[in-house]
């Protein structure tokens, strides 16, 4: 039995946060990890998405604007297999960076499937470690719907293994991940389909948001099928894949890609057997302050069923640590007014209330909302001209700022500074006190009227 003053299990982003801060206060700490340190964001999630949605940033200024900007370039082809090189070569310096700063910290990484025999004690390779605090940070996986067929797609991971690019292919989903991945094939140059299963993706974002995305896709985006839930998938025997709908239809392509929501990573590690109470979904059911309902055993991240955001367990995780090893007794996250930013085309970023919350949670007469539509200049010099839609929500007679939402060029770097803005407690009055910066997209959100 090797003691431990901290057992971390899960080396993703809540997990290596909290592992570090725990160490940096002089804690023995042991970092278990069943697959690859950094665990979703950085392996199979946010990194390698940035590096495709960059690509294909790269494609759309070659293909949509550099012919206005006086280029005149011909392109040979666009070889998949080379970006994702880059994207893995990227990756590898990153787990680089973790190896080297785990190591300084003195942190002791494990590689193996951890599950717990007592409150203190984990079985890992036939090993047992034992620690008074051991946080579960497990994560999530993707969802893969139970009709016949469904196996014959591959899910966000799946995606990210693909060593070549897809002809035809369709994304099943309506969240951040659909949306993304859509967005990327169809830049890059696969014939996409995106299939939501109600009116619209993104339903739950601000309206605005929703609505002009959709609008956006039908001027150049993935062809969207919405009121389409899948039925079956068959293999026919060319290779390709048939998707039919409940509603009918049918779709052939050479791939499908399931992003229907994820779930949490949590079972096969004995929470049952040490008593941790989860939901009926399985999420681990947590106080504000990480405690499960078992003394000297925490949870945070994409397993507890609250926000399933890189920074998000990153803070939380640090918190935790502090809370436990720094003499912060009151330490806990603070999940309200989180920047959020989904990497569409263009990007939409979020904070705080939708205006249909705002008006339930304020009442129609006491918000009051700004609206802003223009052409992004980048595109406004060019025949591919692109829309940029902005939005306040403010609430009561000093007009608080508490939602601000858009969807336009540039969205996903504008965003974070409205973020403290937003955190301080700012009102329209604020906003409007800042001077523009001129011509940017984001002086529209200090010049509303
Ligand atoms: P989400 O939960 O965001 O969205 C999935 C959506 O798919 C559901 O809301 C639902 O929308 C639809 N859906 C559910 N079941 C089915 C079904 N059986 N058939 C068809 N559609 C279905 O999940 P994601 O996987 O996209 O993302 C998970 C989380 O990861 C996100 O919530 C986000 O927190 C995080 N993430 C963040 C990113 C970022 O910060 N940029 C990027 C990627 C992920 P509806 O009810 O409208 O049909």
């Amino acid at each position: 039995m090797q003691q431990f003053d901290y057992i971390c299990i899960g080396a993703g982003s809540g997990g290596i946060a909290s592992a570090n801060r725990a160490s940096r206060h002089g804690k023995k700490v042991l970092l278990i990890e069943a697959k690859q340190v950094g665990g979703t964001c950085v392996n199979v999630g946010c990194v390698p998405k940035k590096a495709m949605w960059f690509g294909a940033q790269v494609a759309e200024a070659i293909n949509l604007y550099a012919a206005d900007y006086g280029f005149d370039v011909t392109l040979n082809k666009f070889d998949w297999a080379t970006l994702v090189a880059s994207r893995e070569a990227y990756i590898k310096r990153i787990h680089g960076s973790y190896d080297t700063v785990l190591a300084k910290n003195g942190i002791t990484v494990v590689n193996g499937f951890a599950s717990f025999v007592d409150r203190n004690t984990v079985e890992v390779n036939g090993e047992h470690y034992s620690a008074e605090h051991i946080l579960v940070a497990t994560g999530g996986r993707p969802s893969i719907p139970a009709i016949p067929g469904a196996e014959l797609g591959i899910d966000s991971n799946g995606f990210f293994a693909l060593d070549h690019q897809p002809k035809r292919v369709v994304v099943i989903g309506a969240g951040y991940i659909a949306v993304e991945l859509a967005g990327v094939l169809h830049s890059l140059g696969s014939e996409t389909h995106l299939a939501v299963r109600k009116h619209a993706p993104l339903r739950n974002f601000d309206p605005m948001l929703s609505e002009t995305l959709v609008e956006l896709m039908e001027q150049d985006g993935p062809t969207l099928h919405t009121h389409s839930t899948p039925e079956s998938v068959t293999k026919q025997a060319d290779g390709s894949l048939l998707l039919r709908f409940e509603n009918g239809k049918e779709l052939e392509v050479d791939s499908l890609i399931w992003a229907i929501g994820r779930e949490p990573a949590n079972d096969k590690i004995g929470l049952d057997k040490i008593g941790v109470t989860c939901d009926e979904r399985g999420y681990i059911k947590v106080d504000e302050y990480s405690n499960t309902s078992v003394p000297g055993v925490y949870a945070l991240g994409d397993n507890i069923g609250k926000i399933e955001l890189t920074p998000v367990a990153v803070k939380a995780g640090r918190l935790l640590s502090e809370r436990l090893f720094n003499g912060q007794t009151h330490a806990k996250m603070d999940y309200d007014l989180v920047p959020t930013v989904v990497f569409s085309h263009p990007a939409i970023g979020t904070i705080g209330l939708t205006e249909p919350e705002a008006i339930e949670q304020y009442g129609k007469d006491n918000i009051t909302v700004y609206n802003s539509t223009f052409g992004a200049m980048y595109t406004a010099v060019t025949s591919h001209r692109q829309i940029t839609r902005m939005k306040l929500i403010c609430a009561g007679d000093n007009e608080k700022v508490v939602g601000l939402h858009g969807i336009g060029l540039g969205m996903d770097e504008i965003l974070q500074g409205f973020g403290v803005a937003m955190k301080m407690g700012a009102t329209k009055a604020d906003f409007d006190a800042c001077v523009a910066i001129h011509p940017t997209s984001a002086e529209e959100f200090v010049t509303l009227s």
